[in-house]
């Protein structure tokens, strides 16, 4: 029997990382539903490939989608649309392991509907998280969903902890012997740069990450080291430990991915080339290993490895970040949504650069933080935290 799949953010980066790992695996997995956004001609291309039951798109997309399809050949994949028709294929009965690798805050409510219906969730749509929390953590808990981190660093963190750590009860304290989590960050295309030039680089600066190959936004994010901000908050939920144990080290050669200290004097890491294929591969197989294309890692060729701190002071978005978390409540989900909205502002050249962190800082001050209950509370928050993100970059553009 193979385990049916559901891709969600298929087009993307992580998508195609999914689609490369799977398609060395047809004997043990095939691929149910995918979805796209916008890249309806890329989305034709792999249903000829991997034929799925289901693809879902939004609605303005039905109909060239439909009309694609039937020259293709492919007239009877069911297409569904908008975030109904995500969610549909989220929590779908025939669906075994869902990959949630949409871009922001658009993957939230089709990630928490996969970890309701008790899936095994592959978590790369790391907003989804940060905006809902613990609301997200219980659900996991209580429909016993195995939310497996793809984040190359939370999974690196996850194969360095002991294996019965994502079921341990919240304490905020780090247990089984962890004292504390080393969060490694490569840095971003800017760590180098000088302060005063910072001002000018452009969107296309920005996204060319030196290590890895991403989307547009998280490529903006881990310039900013927002990036690096929002996996704080991943890692203080997923492993259940208040931020204040977890320390960001900036290590440019990415090759190791994050760290775990123990109480004896342990330092636990783990290697290897920088490719979203292996944390792809051991969040769909655990707690099995899954042959891939990566190479082994080789140590003659990478002889230094390199740690510092990050400076909070070229990139004050960590520290935002960190605070927010310290805050609680809807704090990282108004921090997640203004962080959106700035990052897309900056890719449409209406804001520089710099004032990604401005924009931030403006709506955590402007929004009122409570504690968040439900699911609609985190969603309206989200919504004001995006109007007053908007304002301010409308103020600042005069
Ligand atoms: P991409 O921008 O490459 O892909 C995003 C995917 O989401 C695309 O399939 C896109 O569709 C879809 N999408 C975009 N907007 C919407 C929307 N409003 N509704 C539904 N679908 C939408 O991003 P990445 O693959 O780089 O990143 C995906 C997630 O994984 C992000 O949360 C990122 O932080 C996380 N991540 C990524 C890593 C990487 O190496 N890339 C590493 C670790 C985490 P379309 O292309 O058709 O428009
Ligand atoms: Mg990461």
């Amino acid at each position: 029997m193979t385990q049916s799949v559901c891709i969600l953010g298929v087009t993307g980066s992580i998508g195609q990382s999914t689609l490369k790992v799977l398609a060395q695996h047809p004997d043990k997995y095939s691929i149910y539903a995918i979805t796209a956004h916008s890249r309806i001609q890329k989305l034709v291309e792999i249903c000829k490939q991997f034929k799925p039951k289901r693809v879902v798109v939004p609605d303005e997309h039905i109909d060239q989608l439909r009309q694609l399809l039937l020259q293709a050949g492919l007239a009877d994949i069911d297409i569904l649309s908008g975030t109904t028709g995500l969610v549909s294929v989220a929590q779908d009965e025939a669906v075994d392991v869902v990959m949630a690798a949409i871009v922001g805050a658009a993957g939230l409510l089709p990630t928490l509907a996969a970890v309701k219906a008790g899936k095994r969730v592959l978590l790369a749509n790391k907003e989804a998280l940060v905006m809902s929390g613990n609301i997200m953590m219980q659900a996991a808990r209580d429909h016993q969903a195995l939310l497996l981190p793809v984040d190359s660093e939370h999974n690196a963190i996850f194969q360095s902890l002991p294996s019965n750590y994502l079921t341990l009860e919240n304490t905020g304290q780090p247990q089984l012997g962890v004292s504390r989590i080393l969060l490694t960050a490569s840095g971003g295309p800017f760590l180098d740069y000088p302060l005063e030039q910072l001002s000018e680089v452009t969107p296309q600066q920005a996204c060319k990450h030196p290590n890895w190959s991403m989307g547009q936004k998280i490529s903006v994010d881990s310039a900013t080291l927002m990036n690096k901000g929002l996996e704080l908050i991943e890692a203080s939920h997923l492993f259940s430990i208040s931020e204040h144990f977890v320390t960001v080290v900036v290590h440019p050669q990415s090759i190791i991915h994050s760290m775990v200290q123990y109480i004896d004097g342990s330092t636990l890491a783990q290697m290897g080339n920088p490719d979203m294929c292996t944390p792809i591969a051991h969040a769909l197989a655990w707690p099995d290993r899954l042959q891939t294309h990566v190479p082994a890692l080789d140590l003659f060729t990478h002889t230094h490895l390199d740690f510092r701190e990050p400076d909070t002071n070229k990139f004050p978005a960590l520290n935002l970040a960190r605070q927010a978390m310290r805050a609680g409540g809807l704090s990282p989900c108004i921090l997640n949504a203004a962080n959106e909205i700035a990052v897309d502002a900056f890719l449409k050249l209406q804001i520089k650069f710099t004032v990604i962190p401005e924009v931030i800082e403006h709506v955590l001050n402007h929004v009122q933080n409570d504690t968040a209950v439900n699911i609609e509370q985190v969603l309206e928050t989200d919504m004001i935290a995006r109007q007053i993100a908007h304002q301010y970059v409308n103020q600042i553009r005069g």
